[in-house]
């Protein structure tokens, strides 16, 4: 559906009284496929309009080479000696060799692939970003390494790049690599005496020797030089992966009012951070795909590896695109953007059912296999906090999906209560998961429905389960939206006015940090939006989202001081009476929530008779 047929859809199901009255979600989406559109024919319009942003989103040679023509002209002038404009021509090379990369299509031609960082590595050497020029030509080297076997790489282009590097690396002074690579060299050419006389003028022996005695004089000069240790080599600590980590003075308790939450087993000191989680899925907005890896969420900063597919997201290098391609990129290729456009709740549901696959996710939802498994079974696996996805048994990861999905089931009041557009978006993330997995949906009419109604109750889910990664100014205003997170244990976390911790992302990762002293037994709480800066009635109309009345400090004080009616159930006098507190939903009329705060006991009045007392 075009984004304008999408509003005509909703504006008629707005004005639609029958629609109105429908109670369940299964009925609203039955109302949608037999009044409003057709199955087969939505099905039919977003796969022409698949196919067409596929196009559009795929990679292209003529464009491609459009760029890296401009880009060579802007690298031609510098080295004509034009000092002028020198380091505008550099900086323009760069961004349309980056282009080019982005556009080019590597399997036509692979050589003009790893030519394309090569000259990107000279333009960085020119500039002095000696590490994002080693960076540039290592993808070079790979590239041809990886996909070049059959491509008959000339020698003498090896040879090149490799020299290229080993002057990367003695800037950078990891000389024991440089001359690792040229005792390589020495021994390649050792093996194919029969070069060409032409790719003998390139390199030779000789010369190569010189090379390696060159640095090691260097070495030998200055021999308190010490070796730069490669970031990338400091970075890597494969031993201390996980998926969550919770400091052990926390502990995960469960109660029939407030659910799952977080309380503290011993005294935390104020700066602790307490709880680190990678989550379960992330969603990057438009204006961050290329500014964060796809896959492990770092600052891209000089690494620039697209998709080979499509050119709508980035990565580090060729092991992080290769791992999310294989997890799950290759279903959403080329179609990102139209998957955002339904929303970025919608997208997560598309992965995380792809992910394992959608008629999987369903069973696993619907059938009694996993009817136990409960939130408790999940904290105690081991494998799901410590191995990666990619290295997850298909067992473990329908598991990790059921984490997902019951996070939310002690409220059904989300599964039933989804407007239309929730309906509307649910509908069309389904025919895409039919689309992309061929899935024949419309083959069994209650299979369809409840399918549907199970991405509809996802997105639900998502909406009121993910946290912004935000990013902020020096001065704390907002510089931009990063990206939506849904964190299986940082769900967990309740929400008080007067949050105990805060939270923050980095690289892609939560963590909870204490801000101040928490005693043994409290509550950890962080806080969903409302603070207690803000006027009541403003703070509840927020909560009221997720379907509960806060009963932190700053709300409890408030609802004493008249904004609340007086439990009838609980206290021996009129002053230990729990506050029942109104909540302001979206029509800013006044309901009261009918629980009492302190011991949670509904109370029936009518709503009317309540708002004559409060006014009184
Ligand atoms: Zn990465
Ligand atoms: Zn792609
Ligand atoms: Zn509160
Ligand atoms: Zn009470």
């Amino acid at each position: 559906m075009q984004s304008s047929s999408r509003n005509e859809i909703l504006n008629k199901l707005y004005k639609c009284n029958d629609y109105a009255e429908l109670k369940t979600n299964k009925a609203r989406i039955d109302y949608l496929l037999t009044k409003v559109i057709d199955y087969d024919q939505a099905k039919s319009v977003l796969k022409s309009n698949i196919d067409n942003v596929r196009q559009k989103n795929g990679k292209n040679l003529v464009l491609a080479k459009e760029c890296k023509i401009v880009a060579d002209f802007y690298l031609q002038q510098v080295s004509l000696g034009k000092i002028d404009h020198k380091y505008k021509n550099l900086q323009h090379a760069l961004e349309y060799y980056t282009r080019a990369i982005l556009y080019m299509p590597l399997f036509e031609d692979v050589q003009m692939f790893a030519r394309l960082y090569a000259r990107k590595c000279q333009v960085h050497l020119q500039l002095d970003e000696n590490e994002s020029a080693l960076y540039s030509i290592r993808m070079a080297l790979d590239i041809l390494k990886t996909y070049g076997q059959n491509d008959c790489v000339p020698m003498s282009t090896i040879m090149n790049y490799t020299i290229l590097q080993v002057n990367c690396l003695k800037i950078l002074s990891h000389y024991t690599e440089a001359i690792e690579m040229i005792d390589e060299m020495l021994m390649k050419l050792a093996k194919f005496p029969e070069l060409s006389s032409e790719e003998r003028q390139i390199v030779s022996t000789d010369e190569l020797m010189k090379m390696k005695e060159n640095i090691q004089q260097f070495i030998s000069k200055n021999n308190d030089v010490k070796e730069t240790v490669t970031a990338a080599a400091a970075e890597q600590q494969p031993n201390d992966y996980f998926n969550y980590r919770i400091d052990h003075r926390c502990l995960i308790r469960q109660s029939p009012v407030v659910g799952r939450h977080f309380i503290a087993k011993y005294e935390i000191p104020e700066k602790t951070c307490i709880y680190q989680e990678k989550p379960y899925s992330i969603v990057i907005e438009q204006d961050y795909l290329h500014k964060k890896c796809s896959t492990c969420f770092k600052e891209l900063k000089y690494k620039f590896f697209p998709c080979l597919y499509c050119t709508e997201i980035v990565f580090c290098d060729r092991q992080c695109f290769e791992q999310l391609y294989n997890l799950y990129h290759h279903y959403e290729c080329g179609i990102m953007s139209i998957l955002k456009s339904l929303t970025s709740a919608a997208v997560h549901v598309f992965r995380m059912v792809s992910r394992i696959s959608p008629i999987v996710a369903y069973q696993t939802e619907t059938s009694v296999a996993l009817e136990d498994y409960s939130i408790d079974d999940f904290i105690q696996e081991s494998n799901q906090r410590l191995v990666h996805e990619k290295d997850k048994t298909m067992d473990e990861k329908i598991r990790a999906y059921k984490m997902s999905s019951i996070l939310w089931h002690h409220n059904t009041k989300h599964s039933q209560w989804s407007n239309v557009h929730h309906i509307v978006v649910g509908v069309e993330t389904a025919i895409i998961l039919d689309l992309v997995h061929n899935m024949s949906l419309n083959k069994s009419k209650e299979f369809m429905l409840n399918f549907i109604d199970m991405v509809v109750v996802g997105i639900r889910r998502i909406i009121f389960n993910v946290f912004g990664w935000h990013e902020y100014n020096e001065d704390w205003s907002l510089r931009g939206h990063i990206a939506n997170c849904q964190c299986l244990i940082g769900s967990l976390v309740n929400h008080s006015c007067v949050p105990n911790t805060n939270w923050e992302f980095k690289n892609g990762q939560i963590s909870l940090t204490t801000n101040r002293m928490i005693k043994k037994g409290e509550e950890i709480t962080i806080t969903y939006g409302p603070n207690k800066d803000m006027p009541y009635d403003r703070r509840q109309e927020r909560l009221n989202h997720y379907f509960f009345a806060c009963r932190c400090q700053a709300c409890l004080k408030d609802a004493l001081c008249g904004y609340a009616l007086r439990c009838i159930h609980c206290g021996d006098d009129d002053d230990n009476n729990g506050p029942v507190p109104f909540n302001v939903p979206l029509n800013n009329e006044p309901v009261l929530s009918g629980q009492c705060l302190l011991c949670f006991k509904n109370i029936q009045i009518f709503n009317q008779t309540l708002m004559n007392i409060k006014n009184v």
